[in-house]
């Protein structure tokens, strides 16, 4: 059974471990540098500075299990956080918030381990082919003839590559529209003076707010701060440069803190689908149209637990095609 998988964020990667575990070793093509997805971190002059995914939980008895199995391997560790406390806001449910550890990518990097990835490589086209699946790059290059094929990609890009072969599919990632979001490490001079570690500010630009050293195993020295804009502010401002986004973010944190910090360095990302604004919340956990399956978090609940939920159901499915394909006797 031969398997693509295009994506290698936590839906296609989870989906590999599953196929692994079972035998099958899929082909993976991801057209970023490296595995992660949204879950990245940002290599710094300072070191890695989580620009994307901050935290996750795990709410659902099989991800804790598999949190439970990174936590034993090291790569997953509970981040205890002082909060920004709000007058004007309920303090959140307490809830164990996880991060993997040295930087938010190691959690990748362990799952994409003995995978067969293939990463820079963008797949612009999927072509059924009597009983199988061609898939191209950008360059209109042959990546391979596979039995099915994983899409794990967010809903818009993922809606470009189905129109063609499936209009259905396209338009189920039509309604999962996508949010998407300015995020800025702040590098400070000295560190600076208040009482939280991270929180959610209720007015202003700022959505989130988070100093990196409080966070197991990273350095806080120089204290670094990640800051996502709101999502209004990053869709009204989505097309600024990455500097003026960034000294616009930096700024509204010293209004935020009422200081006026002195910020030797500041980097900023633009992420244009960071999180789906309404998930689809399917039932099945993936989608399907002759053996293309699609996964990630926009089709269950928009984060890393749904994600890594949505690859693992469209794994076991590929599975029971398999066996289909196999026949009784495993011909
Ligand atoms: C700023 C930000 C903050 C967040 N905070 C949280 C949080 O605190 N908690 C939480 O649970 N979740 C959070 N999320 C959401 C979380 O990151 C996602 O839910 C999760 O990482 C999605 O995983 P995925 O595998 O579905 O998609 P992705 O991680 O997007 O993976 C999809 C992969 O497909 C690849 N790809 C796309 N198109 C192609 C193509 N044509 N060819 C080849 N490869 C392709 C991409 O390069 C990417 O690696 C946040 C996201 C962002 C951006």
């Amino acid at each position: 059974m031969r398997i693509a998988i295009i994506g290698a964020g936590i839906a296609g990667l989870s989906a590999a471990g599953a196929l692994r575990a079972a035998g099958i070793e899929p082909v993976v093509f991801d057209k970023g540098r490296g595995p992660g997805g949204r879950i990245v971190s940002k290599r710094t002059p300072y070191g890695g500075v989580d620009l994307g995914t901050q935290y996750f939980t795990a709410r659902d008895g099989e991800f804790r299990a598999a949190v439970d199995d990174w936590r034993q391997a090291g790569v997953v560790e509970p981040w205890v956080v002082t909060p920004l406390v709000l007058p004007e806001r309920q303090p959140a449910r307490p809830q164990e918030r996880l991060v993997a550890v040295p930087r938010m990518s190691a959690l990748a990097r362990y799952m994409a381990d003995g995978v067969d990835l293939h990463s820079g490589v963008q797949v612009s086209e999927m072509v059924r082919e009597s009983t199988e699946w061609a898939i191209y790059d950008r360059h209109g290059e042959s990546l391979g003839q596979f039995d099915s094929v994983l899409l794990t990609a967010p809903a818009p890009q993922a809606q470009s590559l189905l129109a063609e072969p499936s209009p259905r599919l396209a338009a189920r990632a039509v309604a999962a529209p996508m949010q998407p979001c300015w995020s800025a490490g702040v590098v400070l001079e000295k560190p600076l003076d208040v009482d939280f570690d991270a929180g959610f500010p209720s007015s202003g630009p700022l959505g989130w707010v988070a100093r990196l050293g409080s966070r197991p195993q990273r350095p806080d020295d120089p204290e670094i701060w990640t800051l996502h804009a709101t999502d209004a502010w990053s869709e009204a401002n989505i097309e600024w440069s990455p500097d003026a986004a960034g000294e616009f973010l930096a700024r509204s944190f010293a209004d935020l803190v009422r200081r006026r910090p002195l910020i030797r360095d500041q980097i900023a990302h633009r992420w244009r689908f960071a999180r789906a604004r309404t998930a689809l919340a399917e039932p099945a956990g993936y989608l399907e149209h002759d053996h293309l399956l699609c996964a990630g978090d926009w089709i269950t609940d928009g984060r890393v637990e749904g994600a890594w939920r949505s690859g693992r159901a469209a794994a076991r499915r590929l599975l029971s095609l398999a066996a289909e394909q196999s026949g009784p006797d495993g011909e």
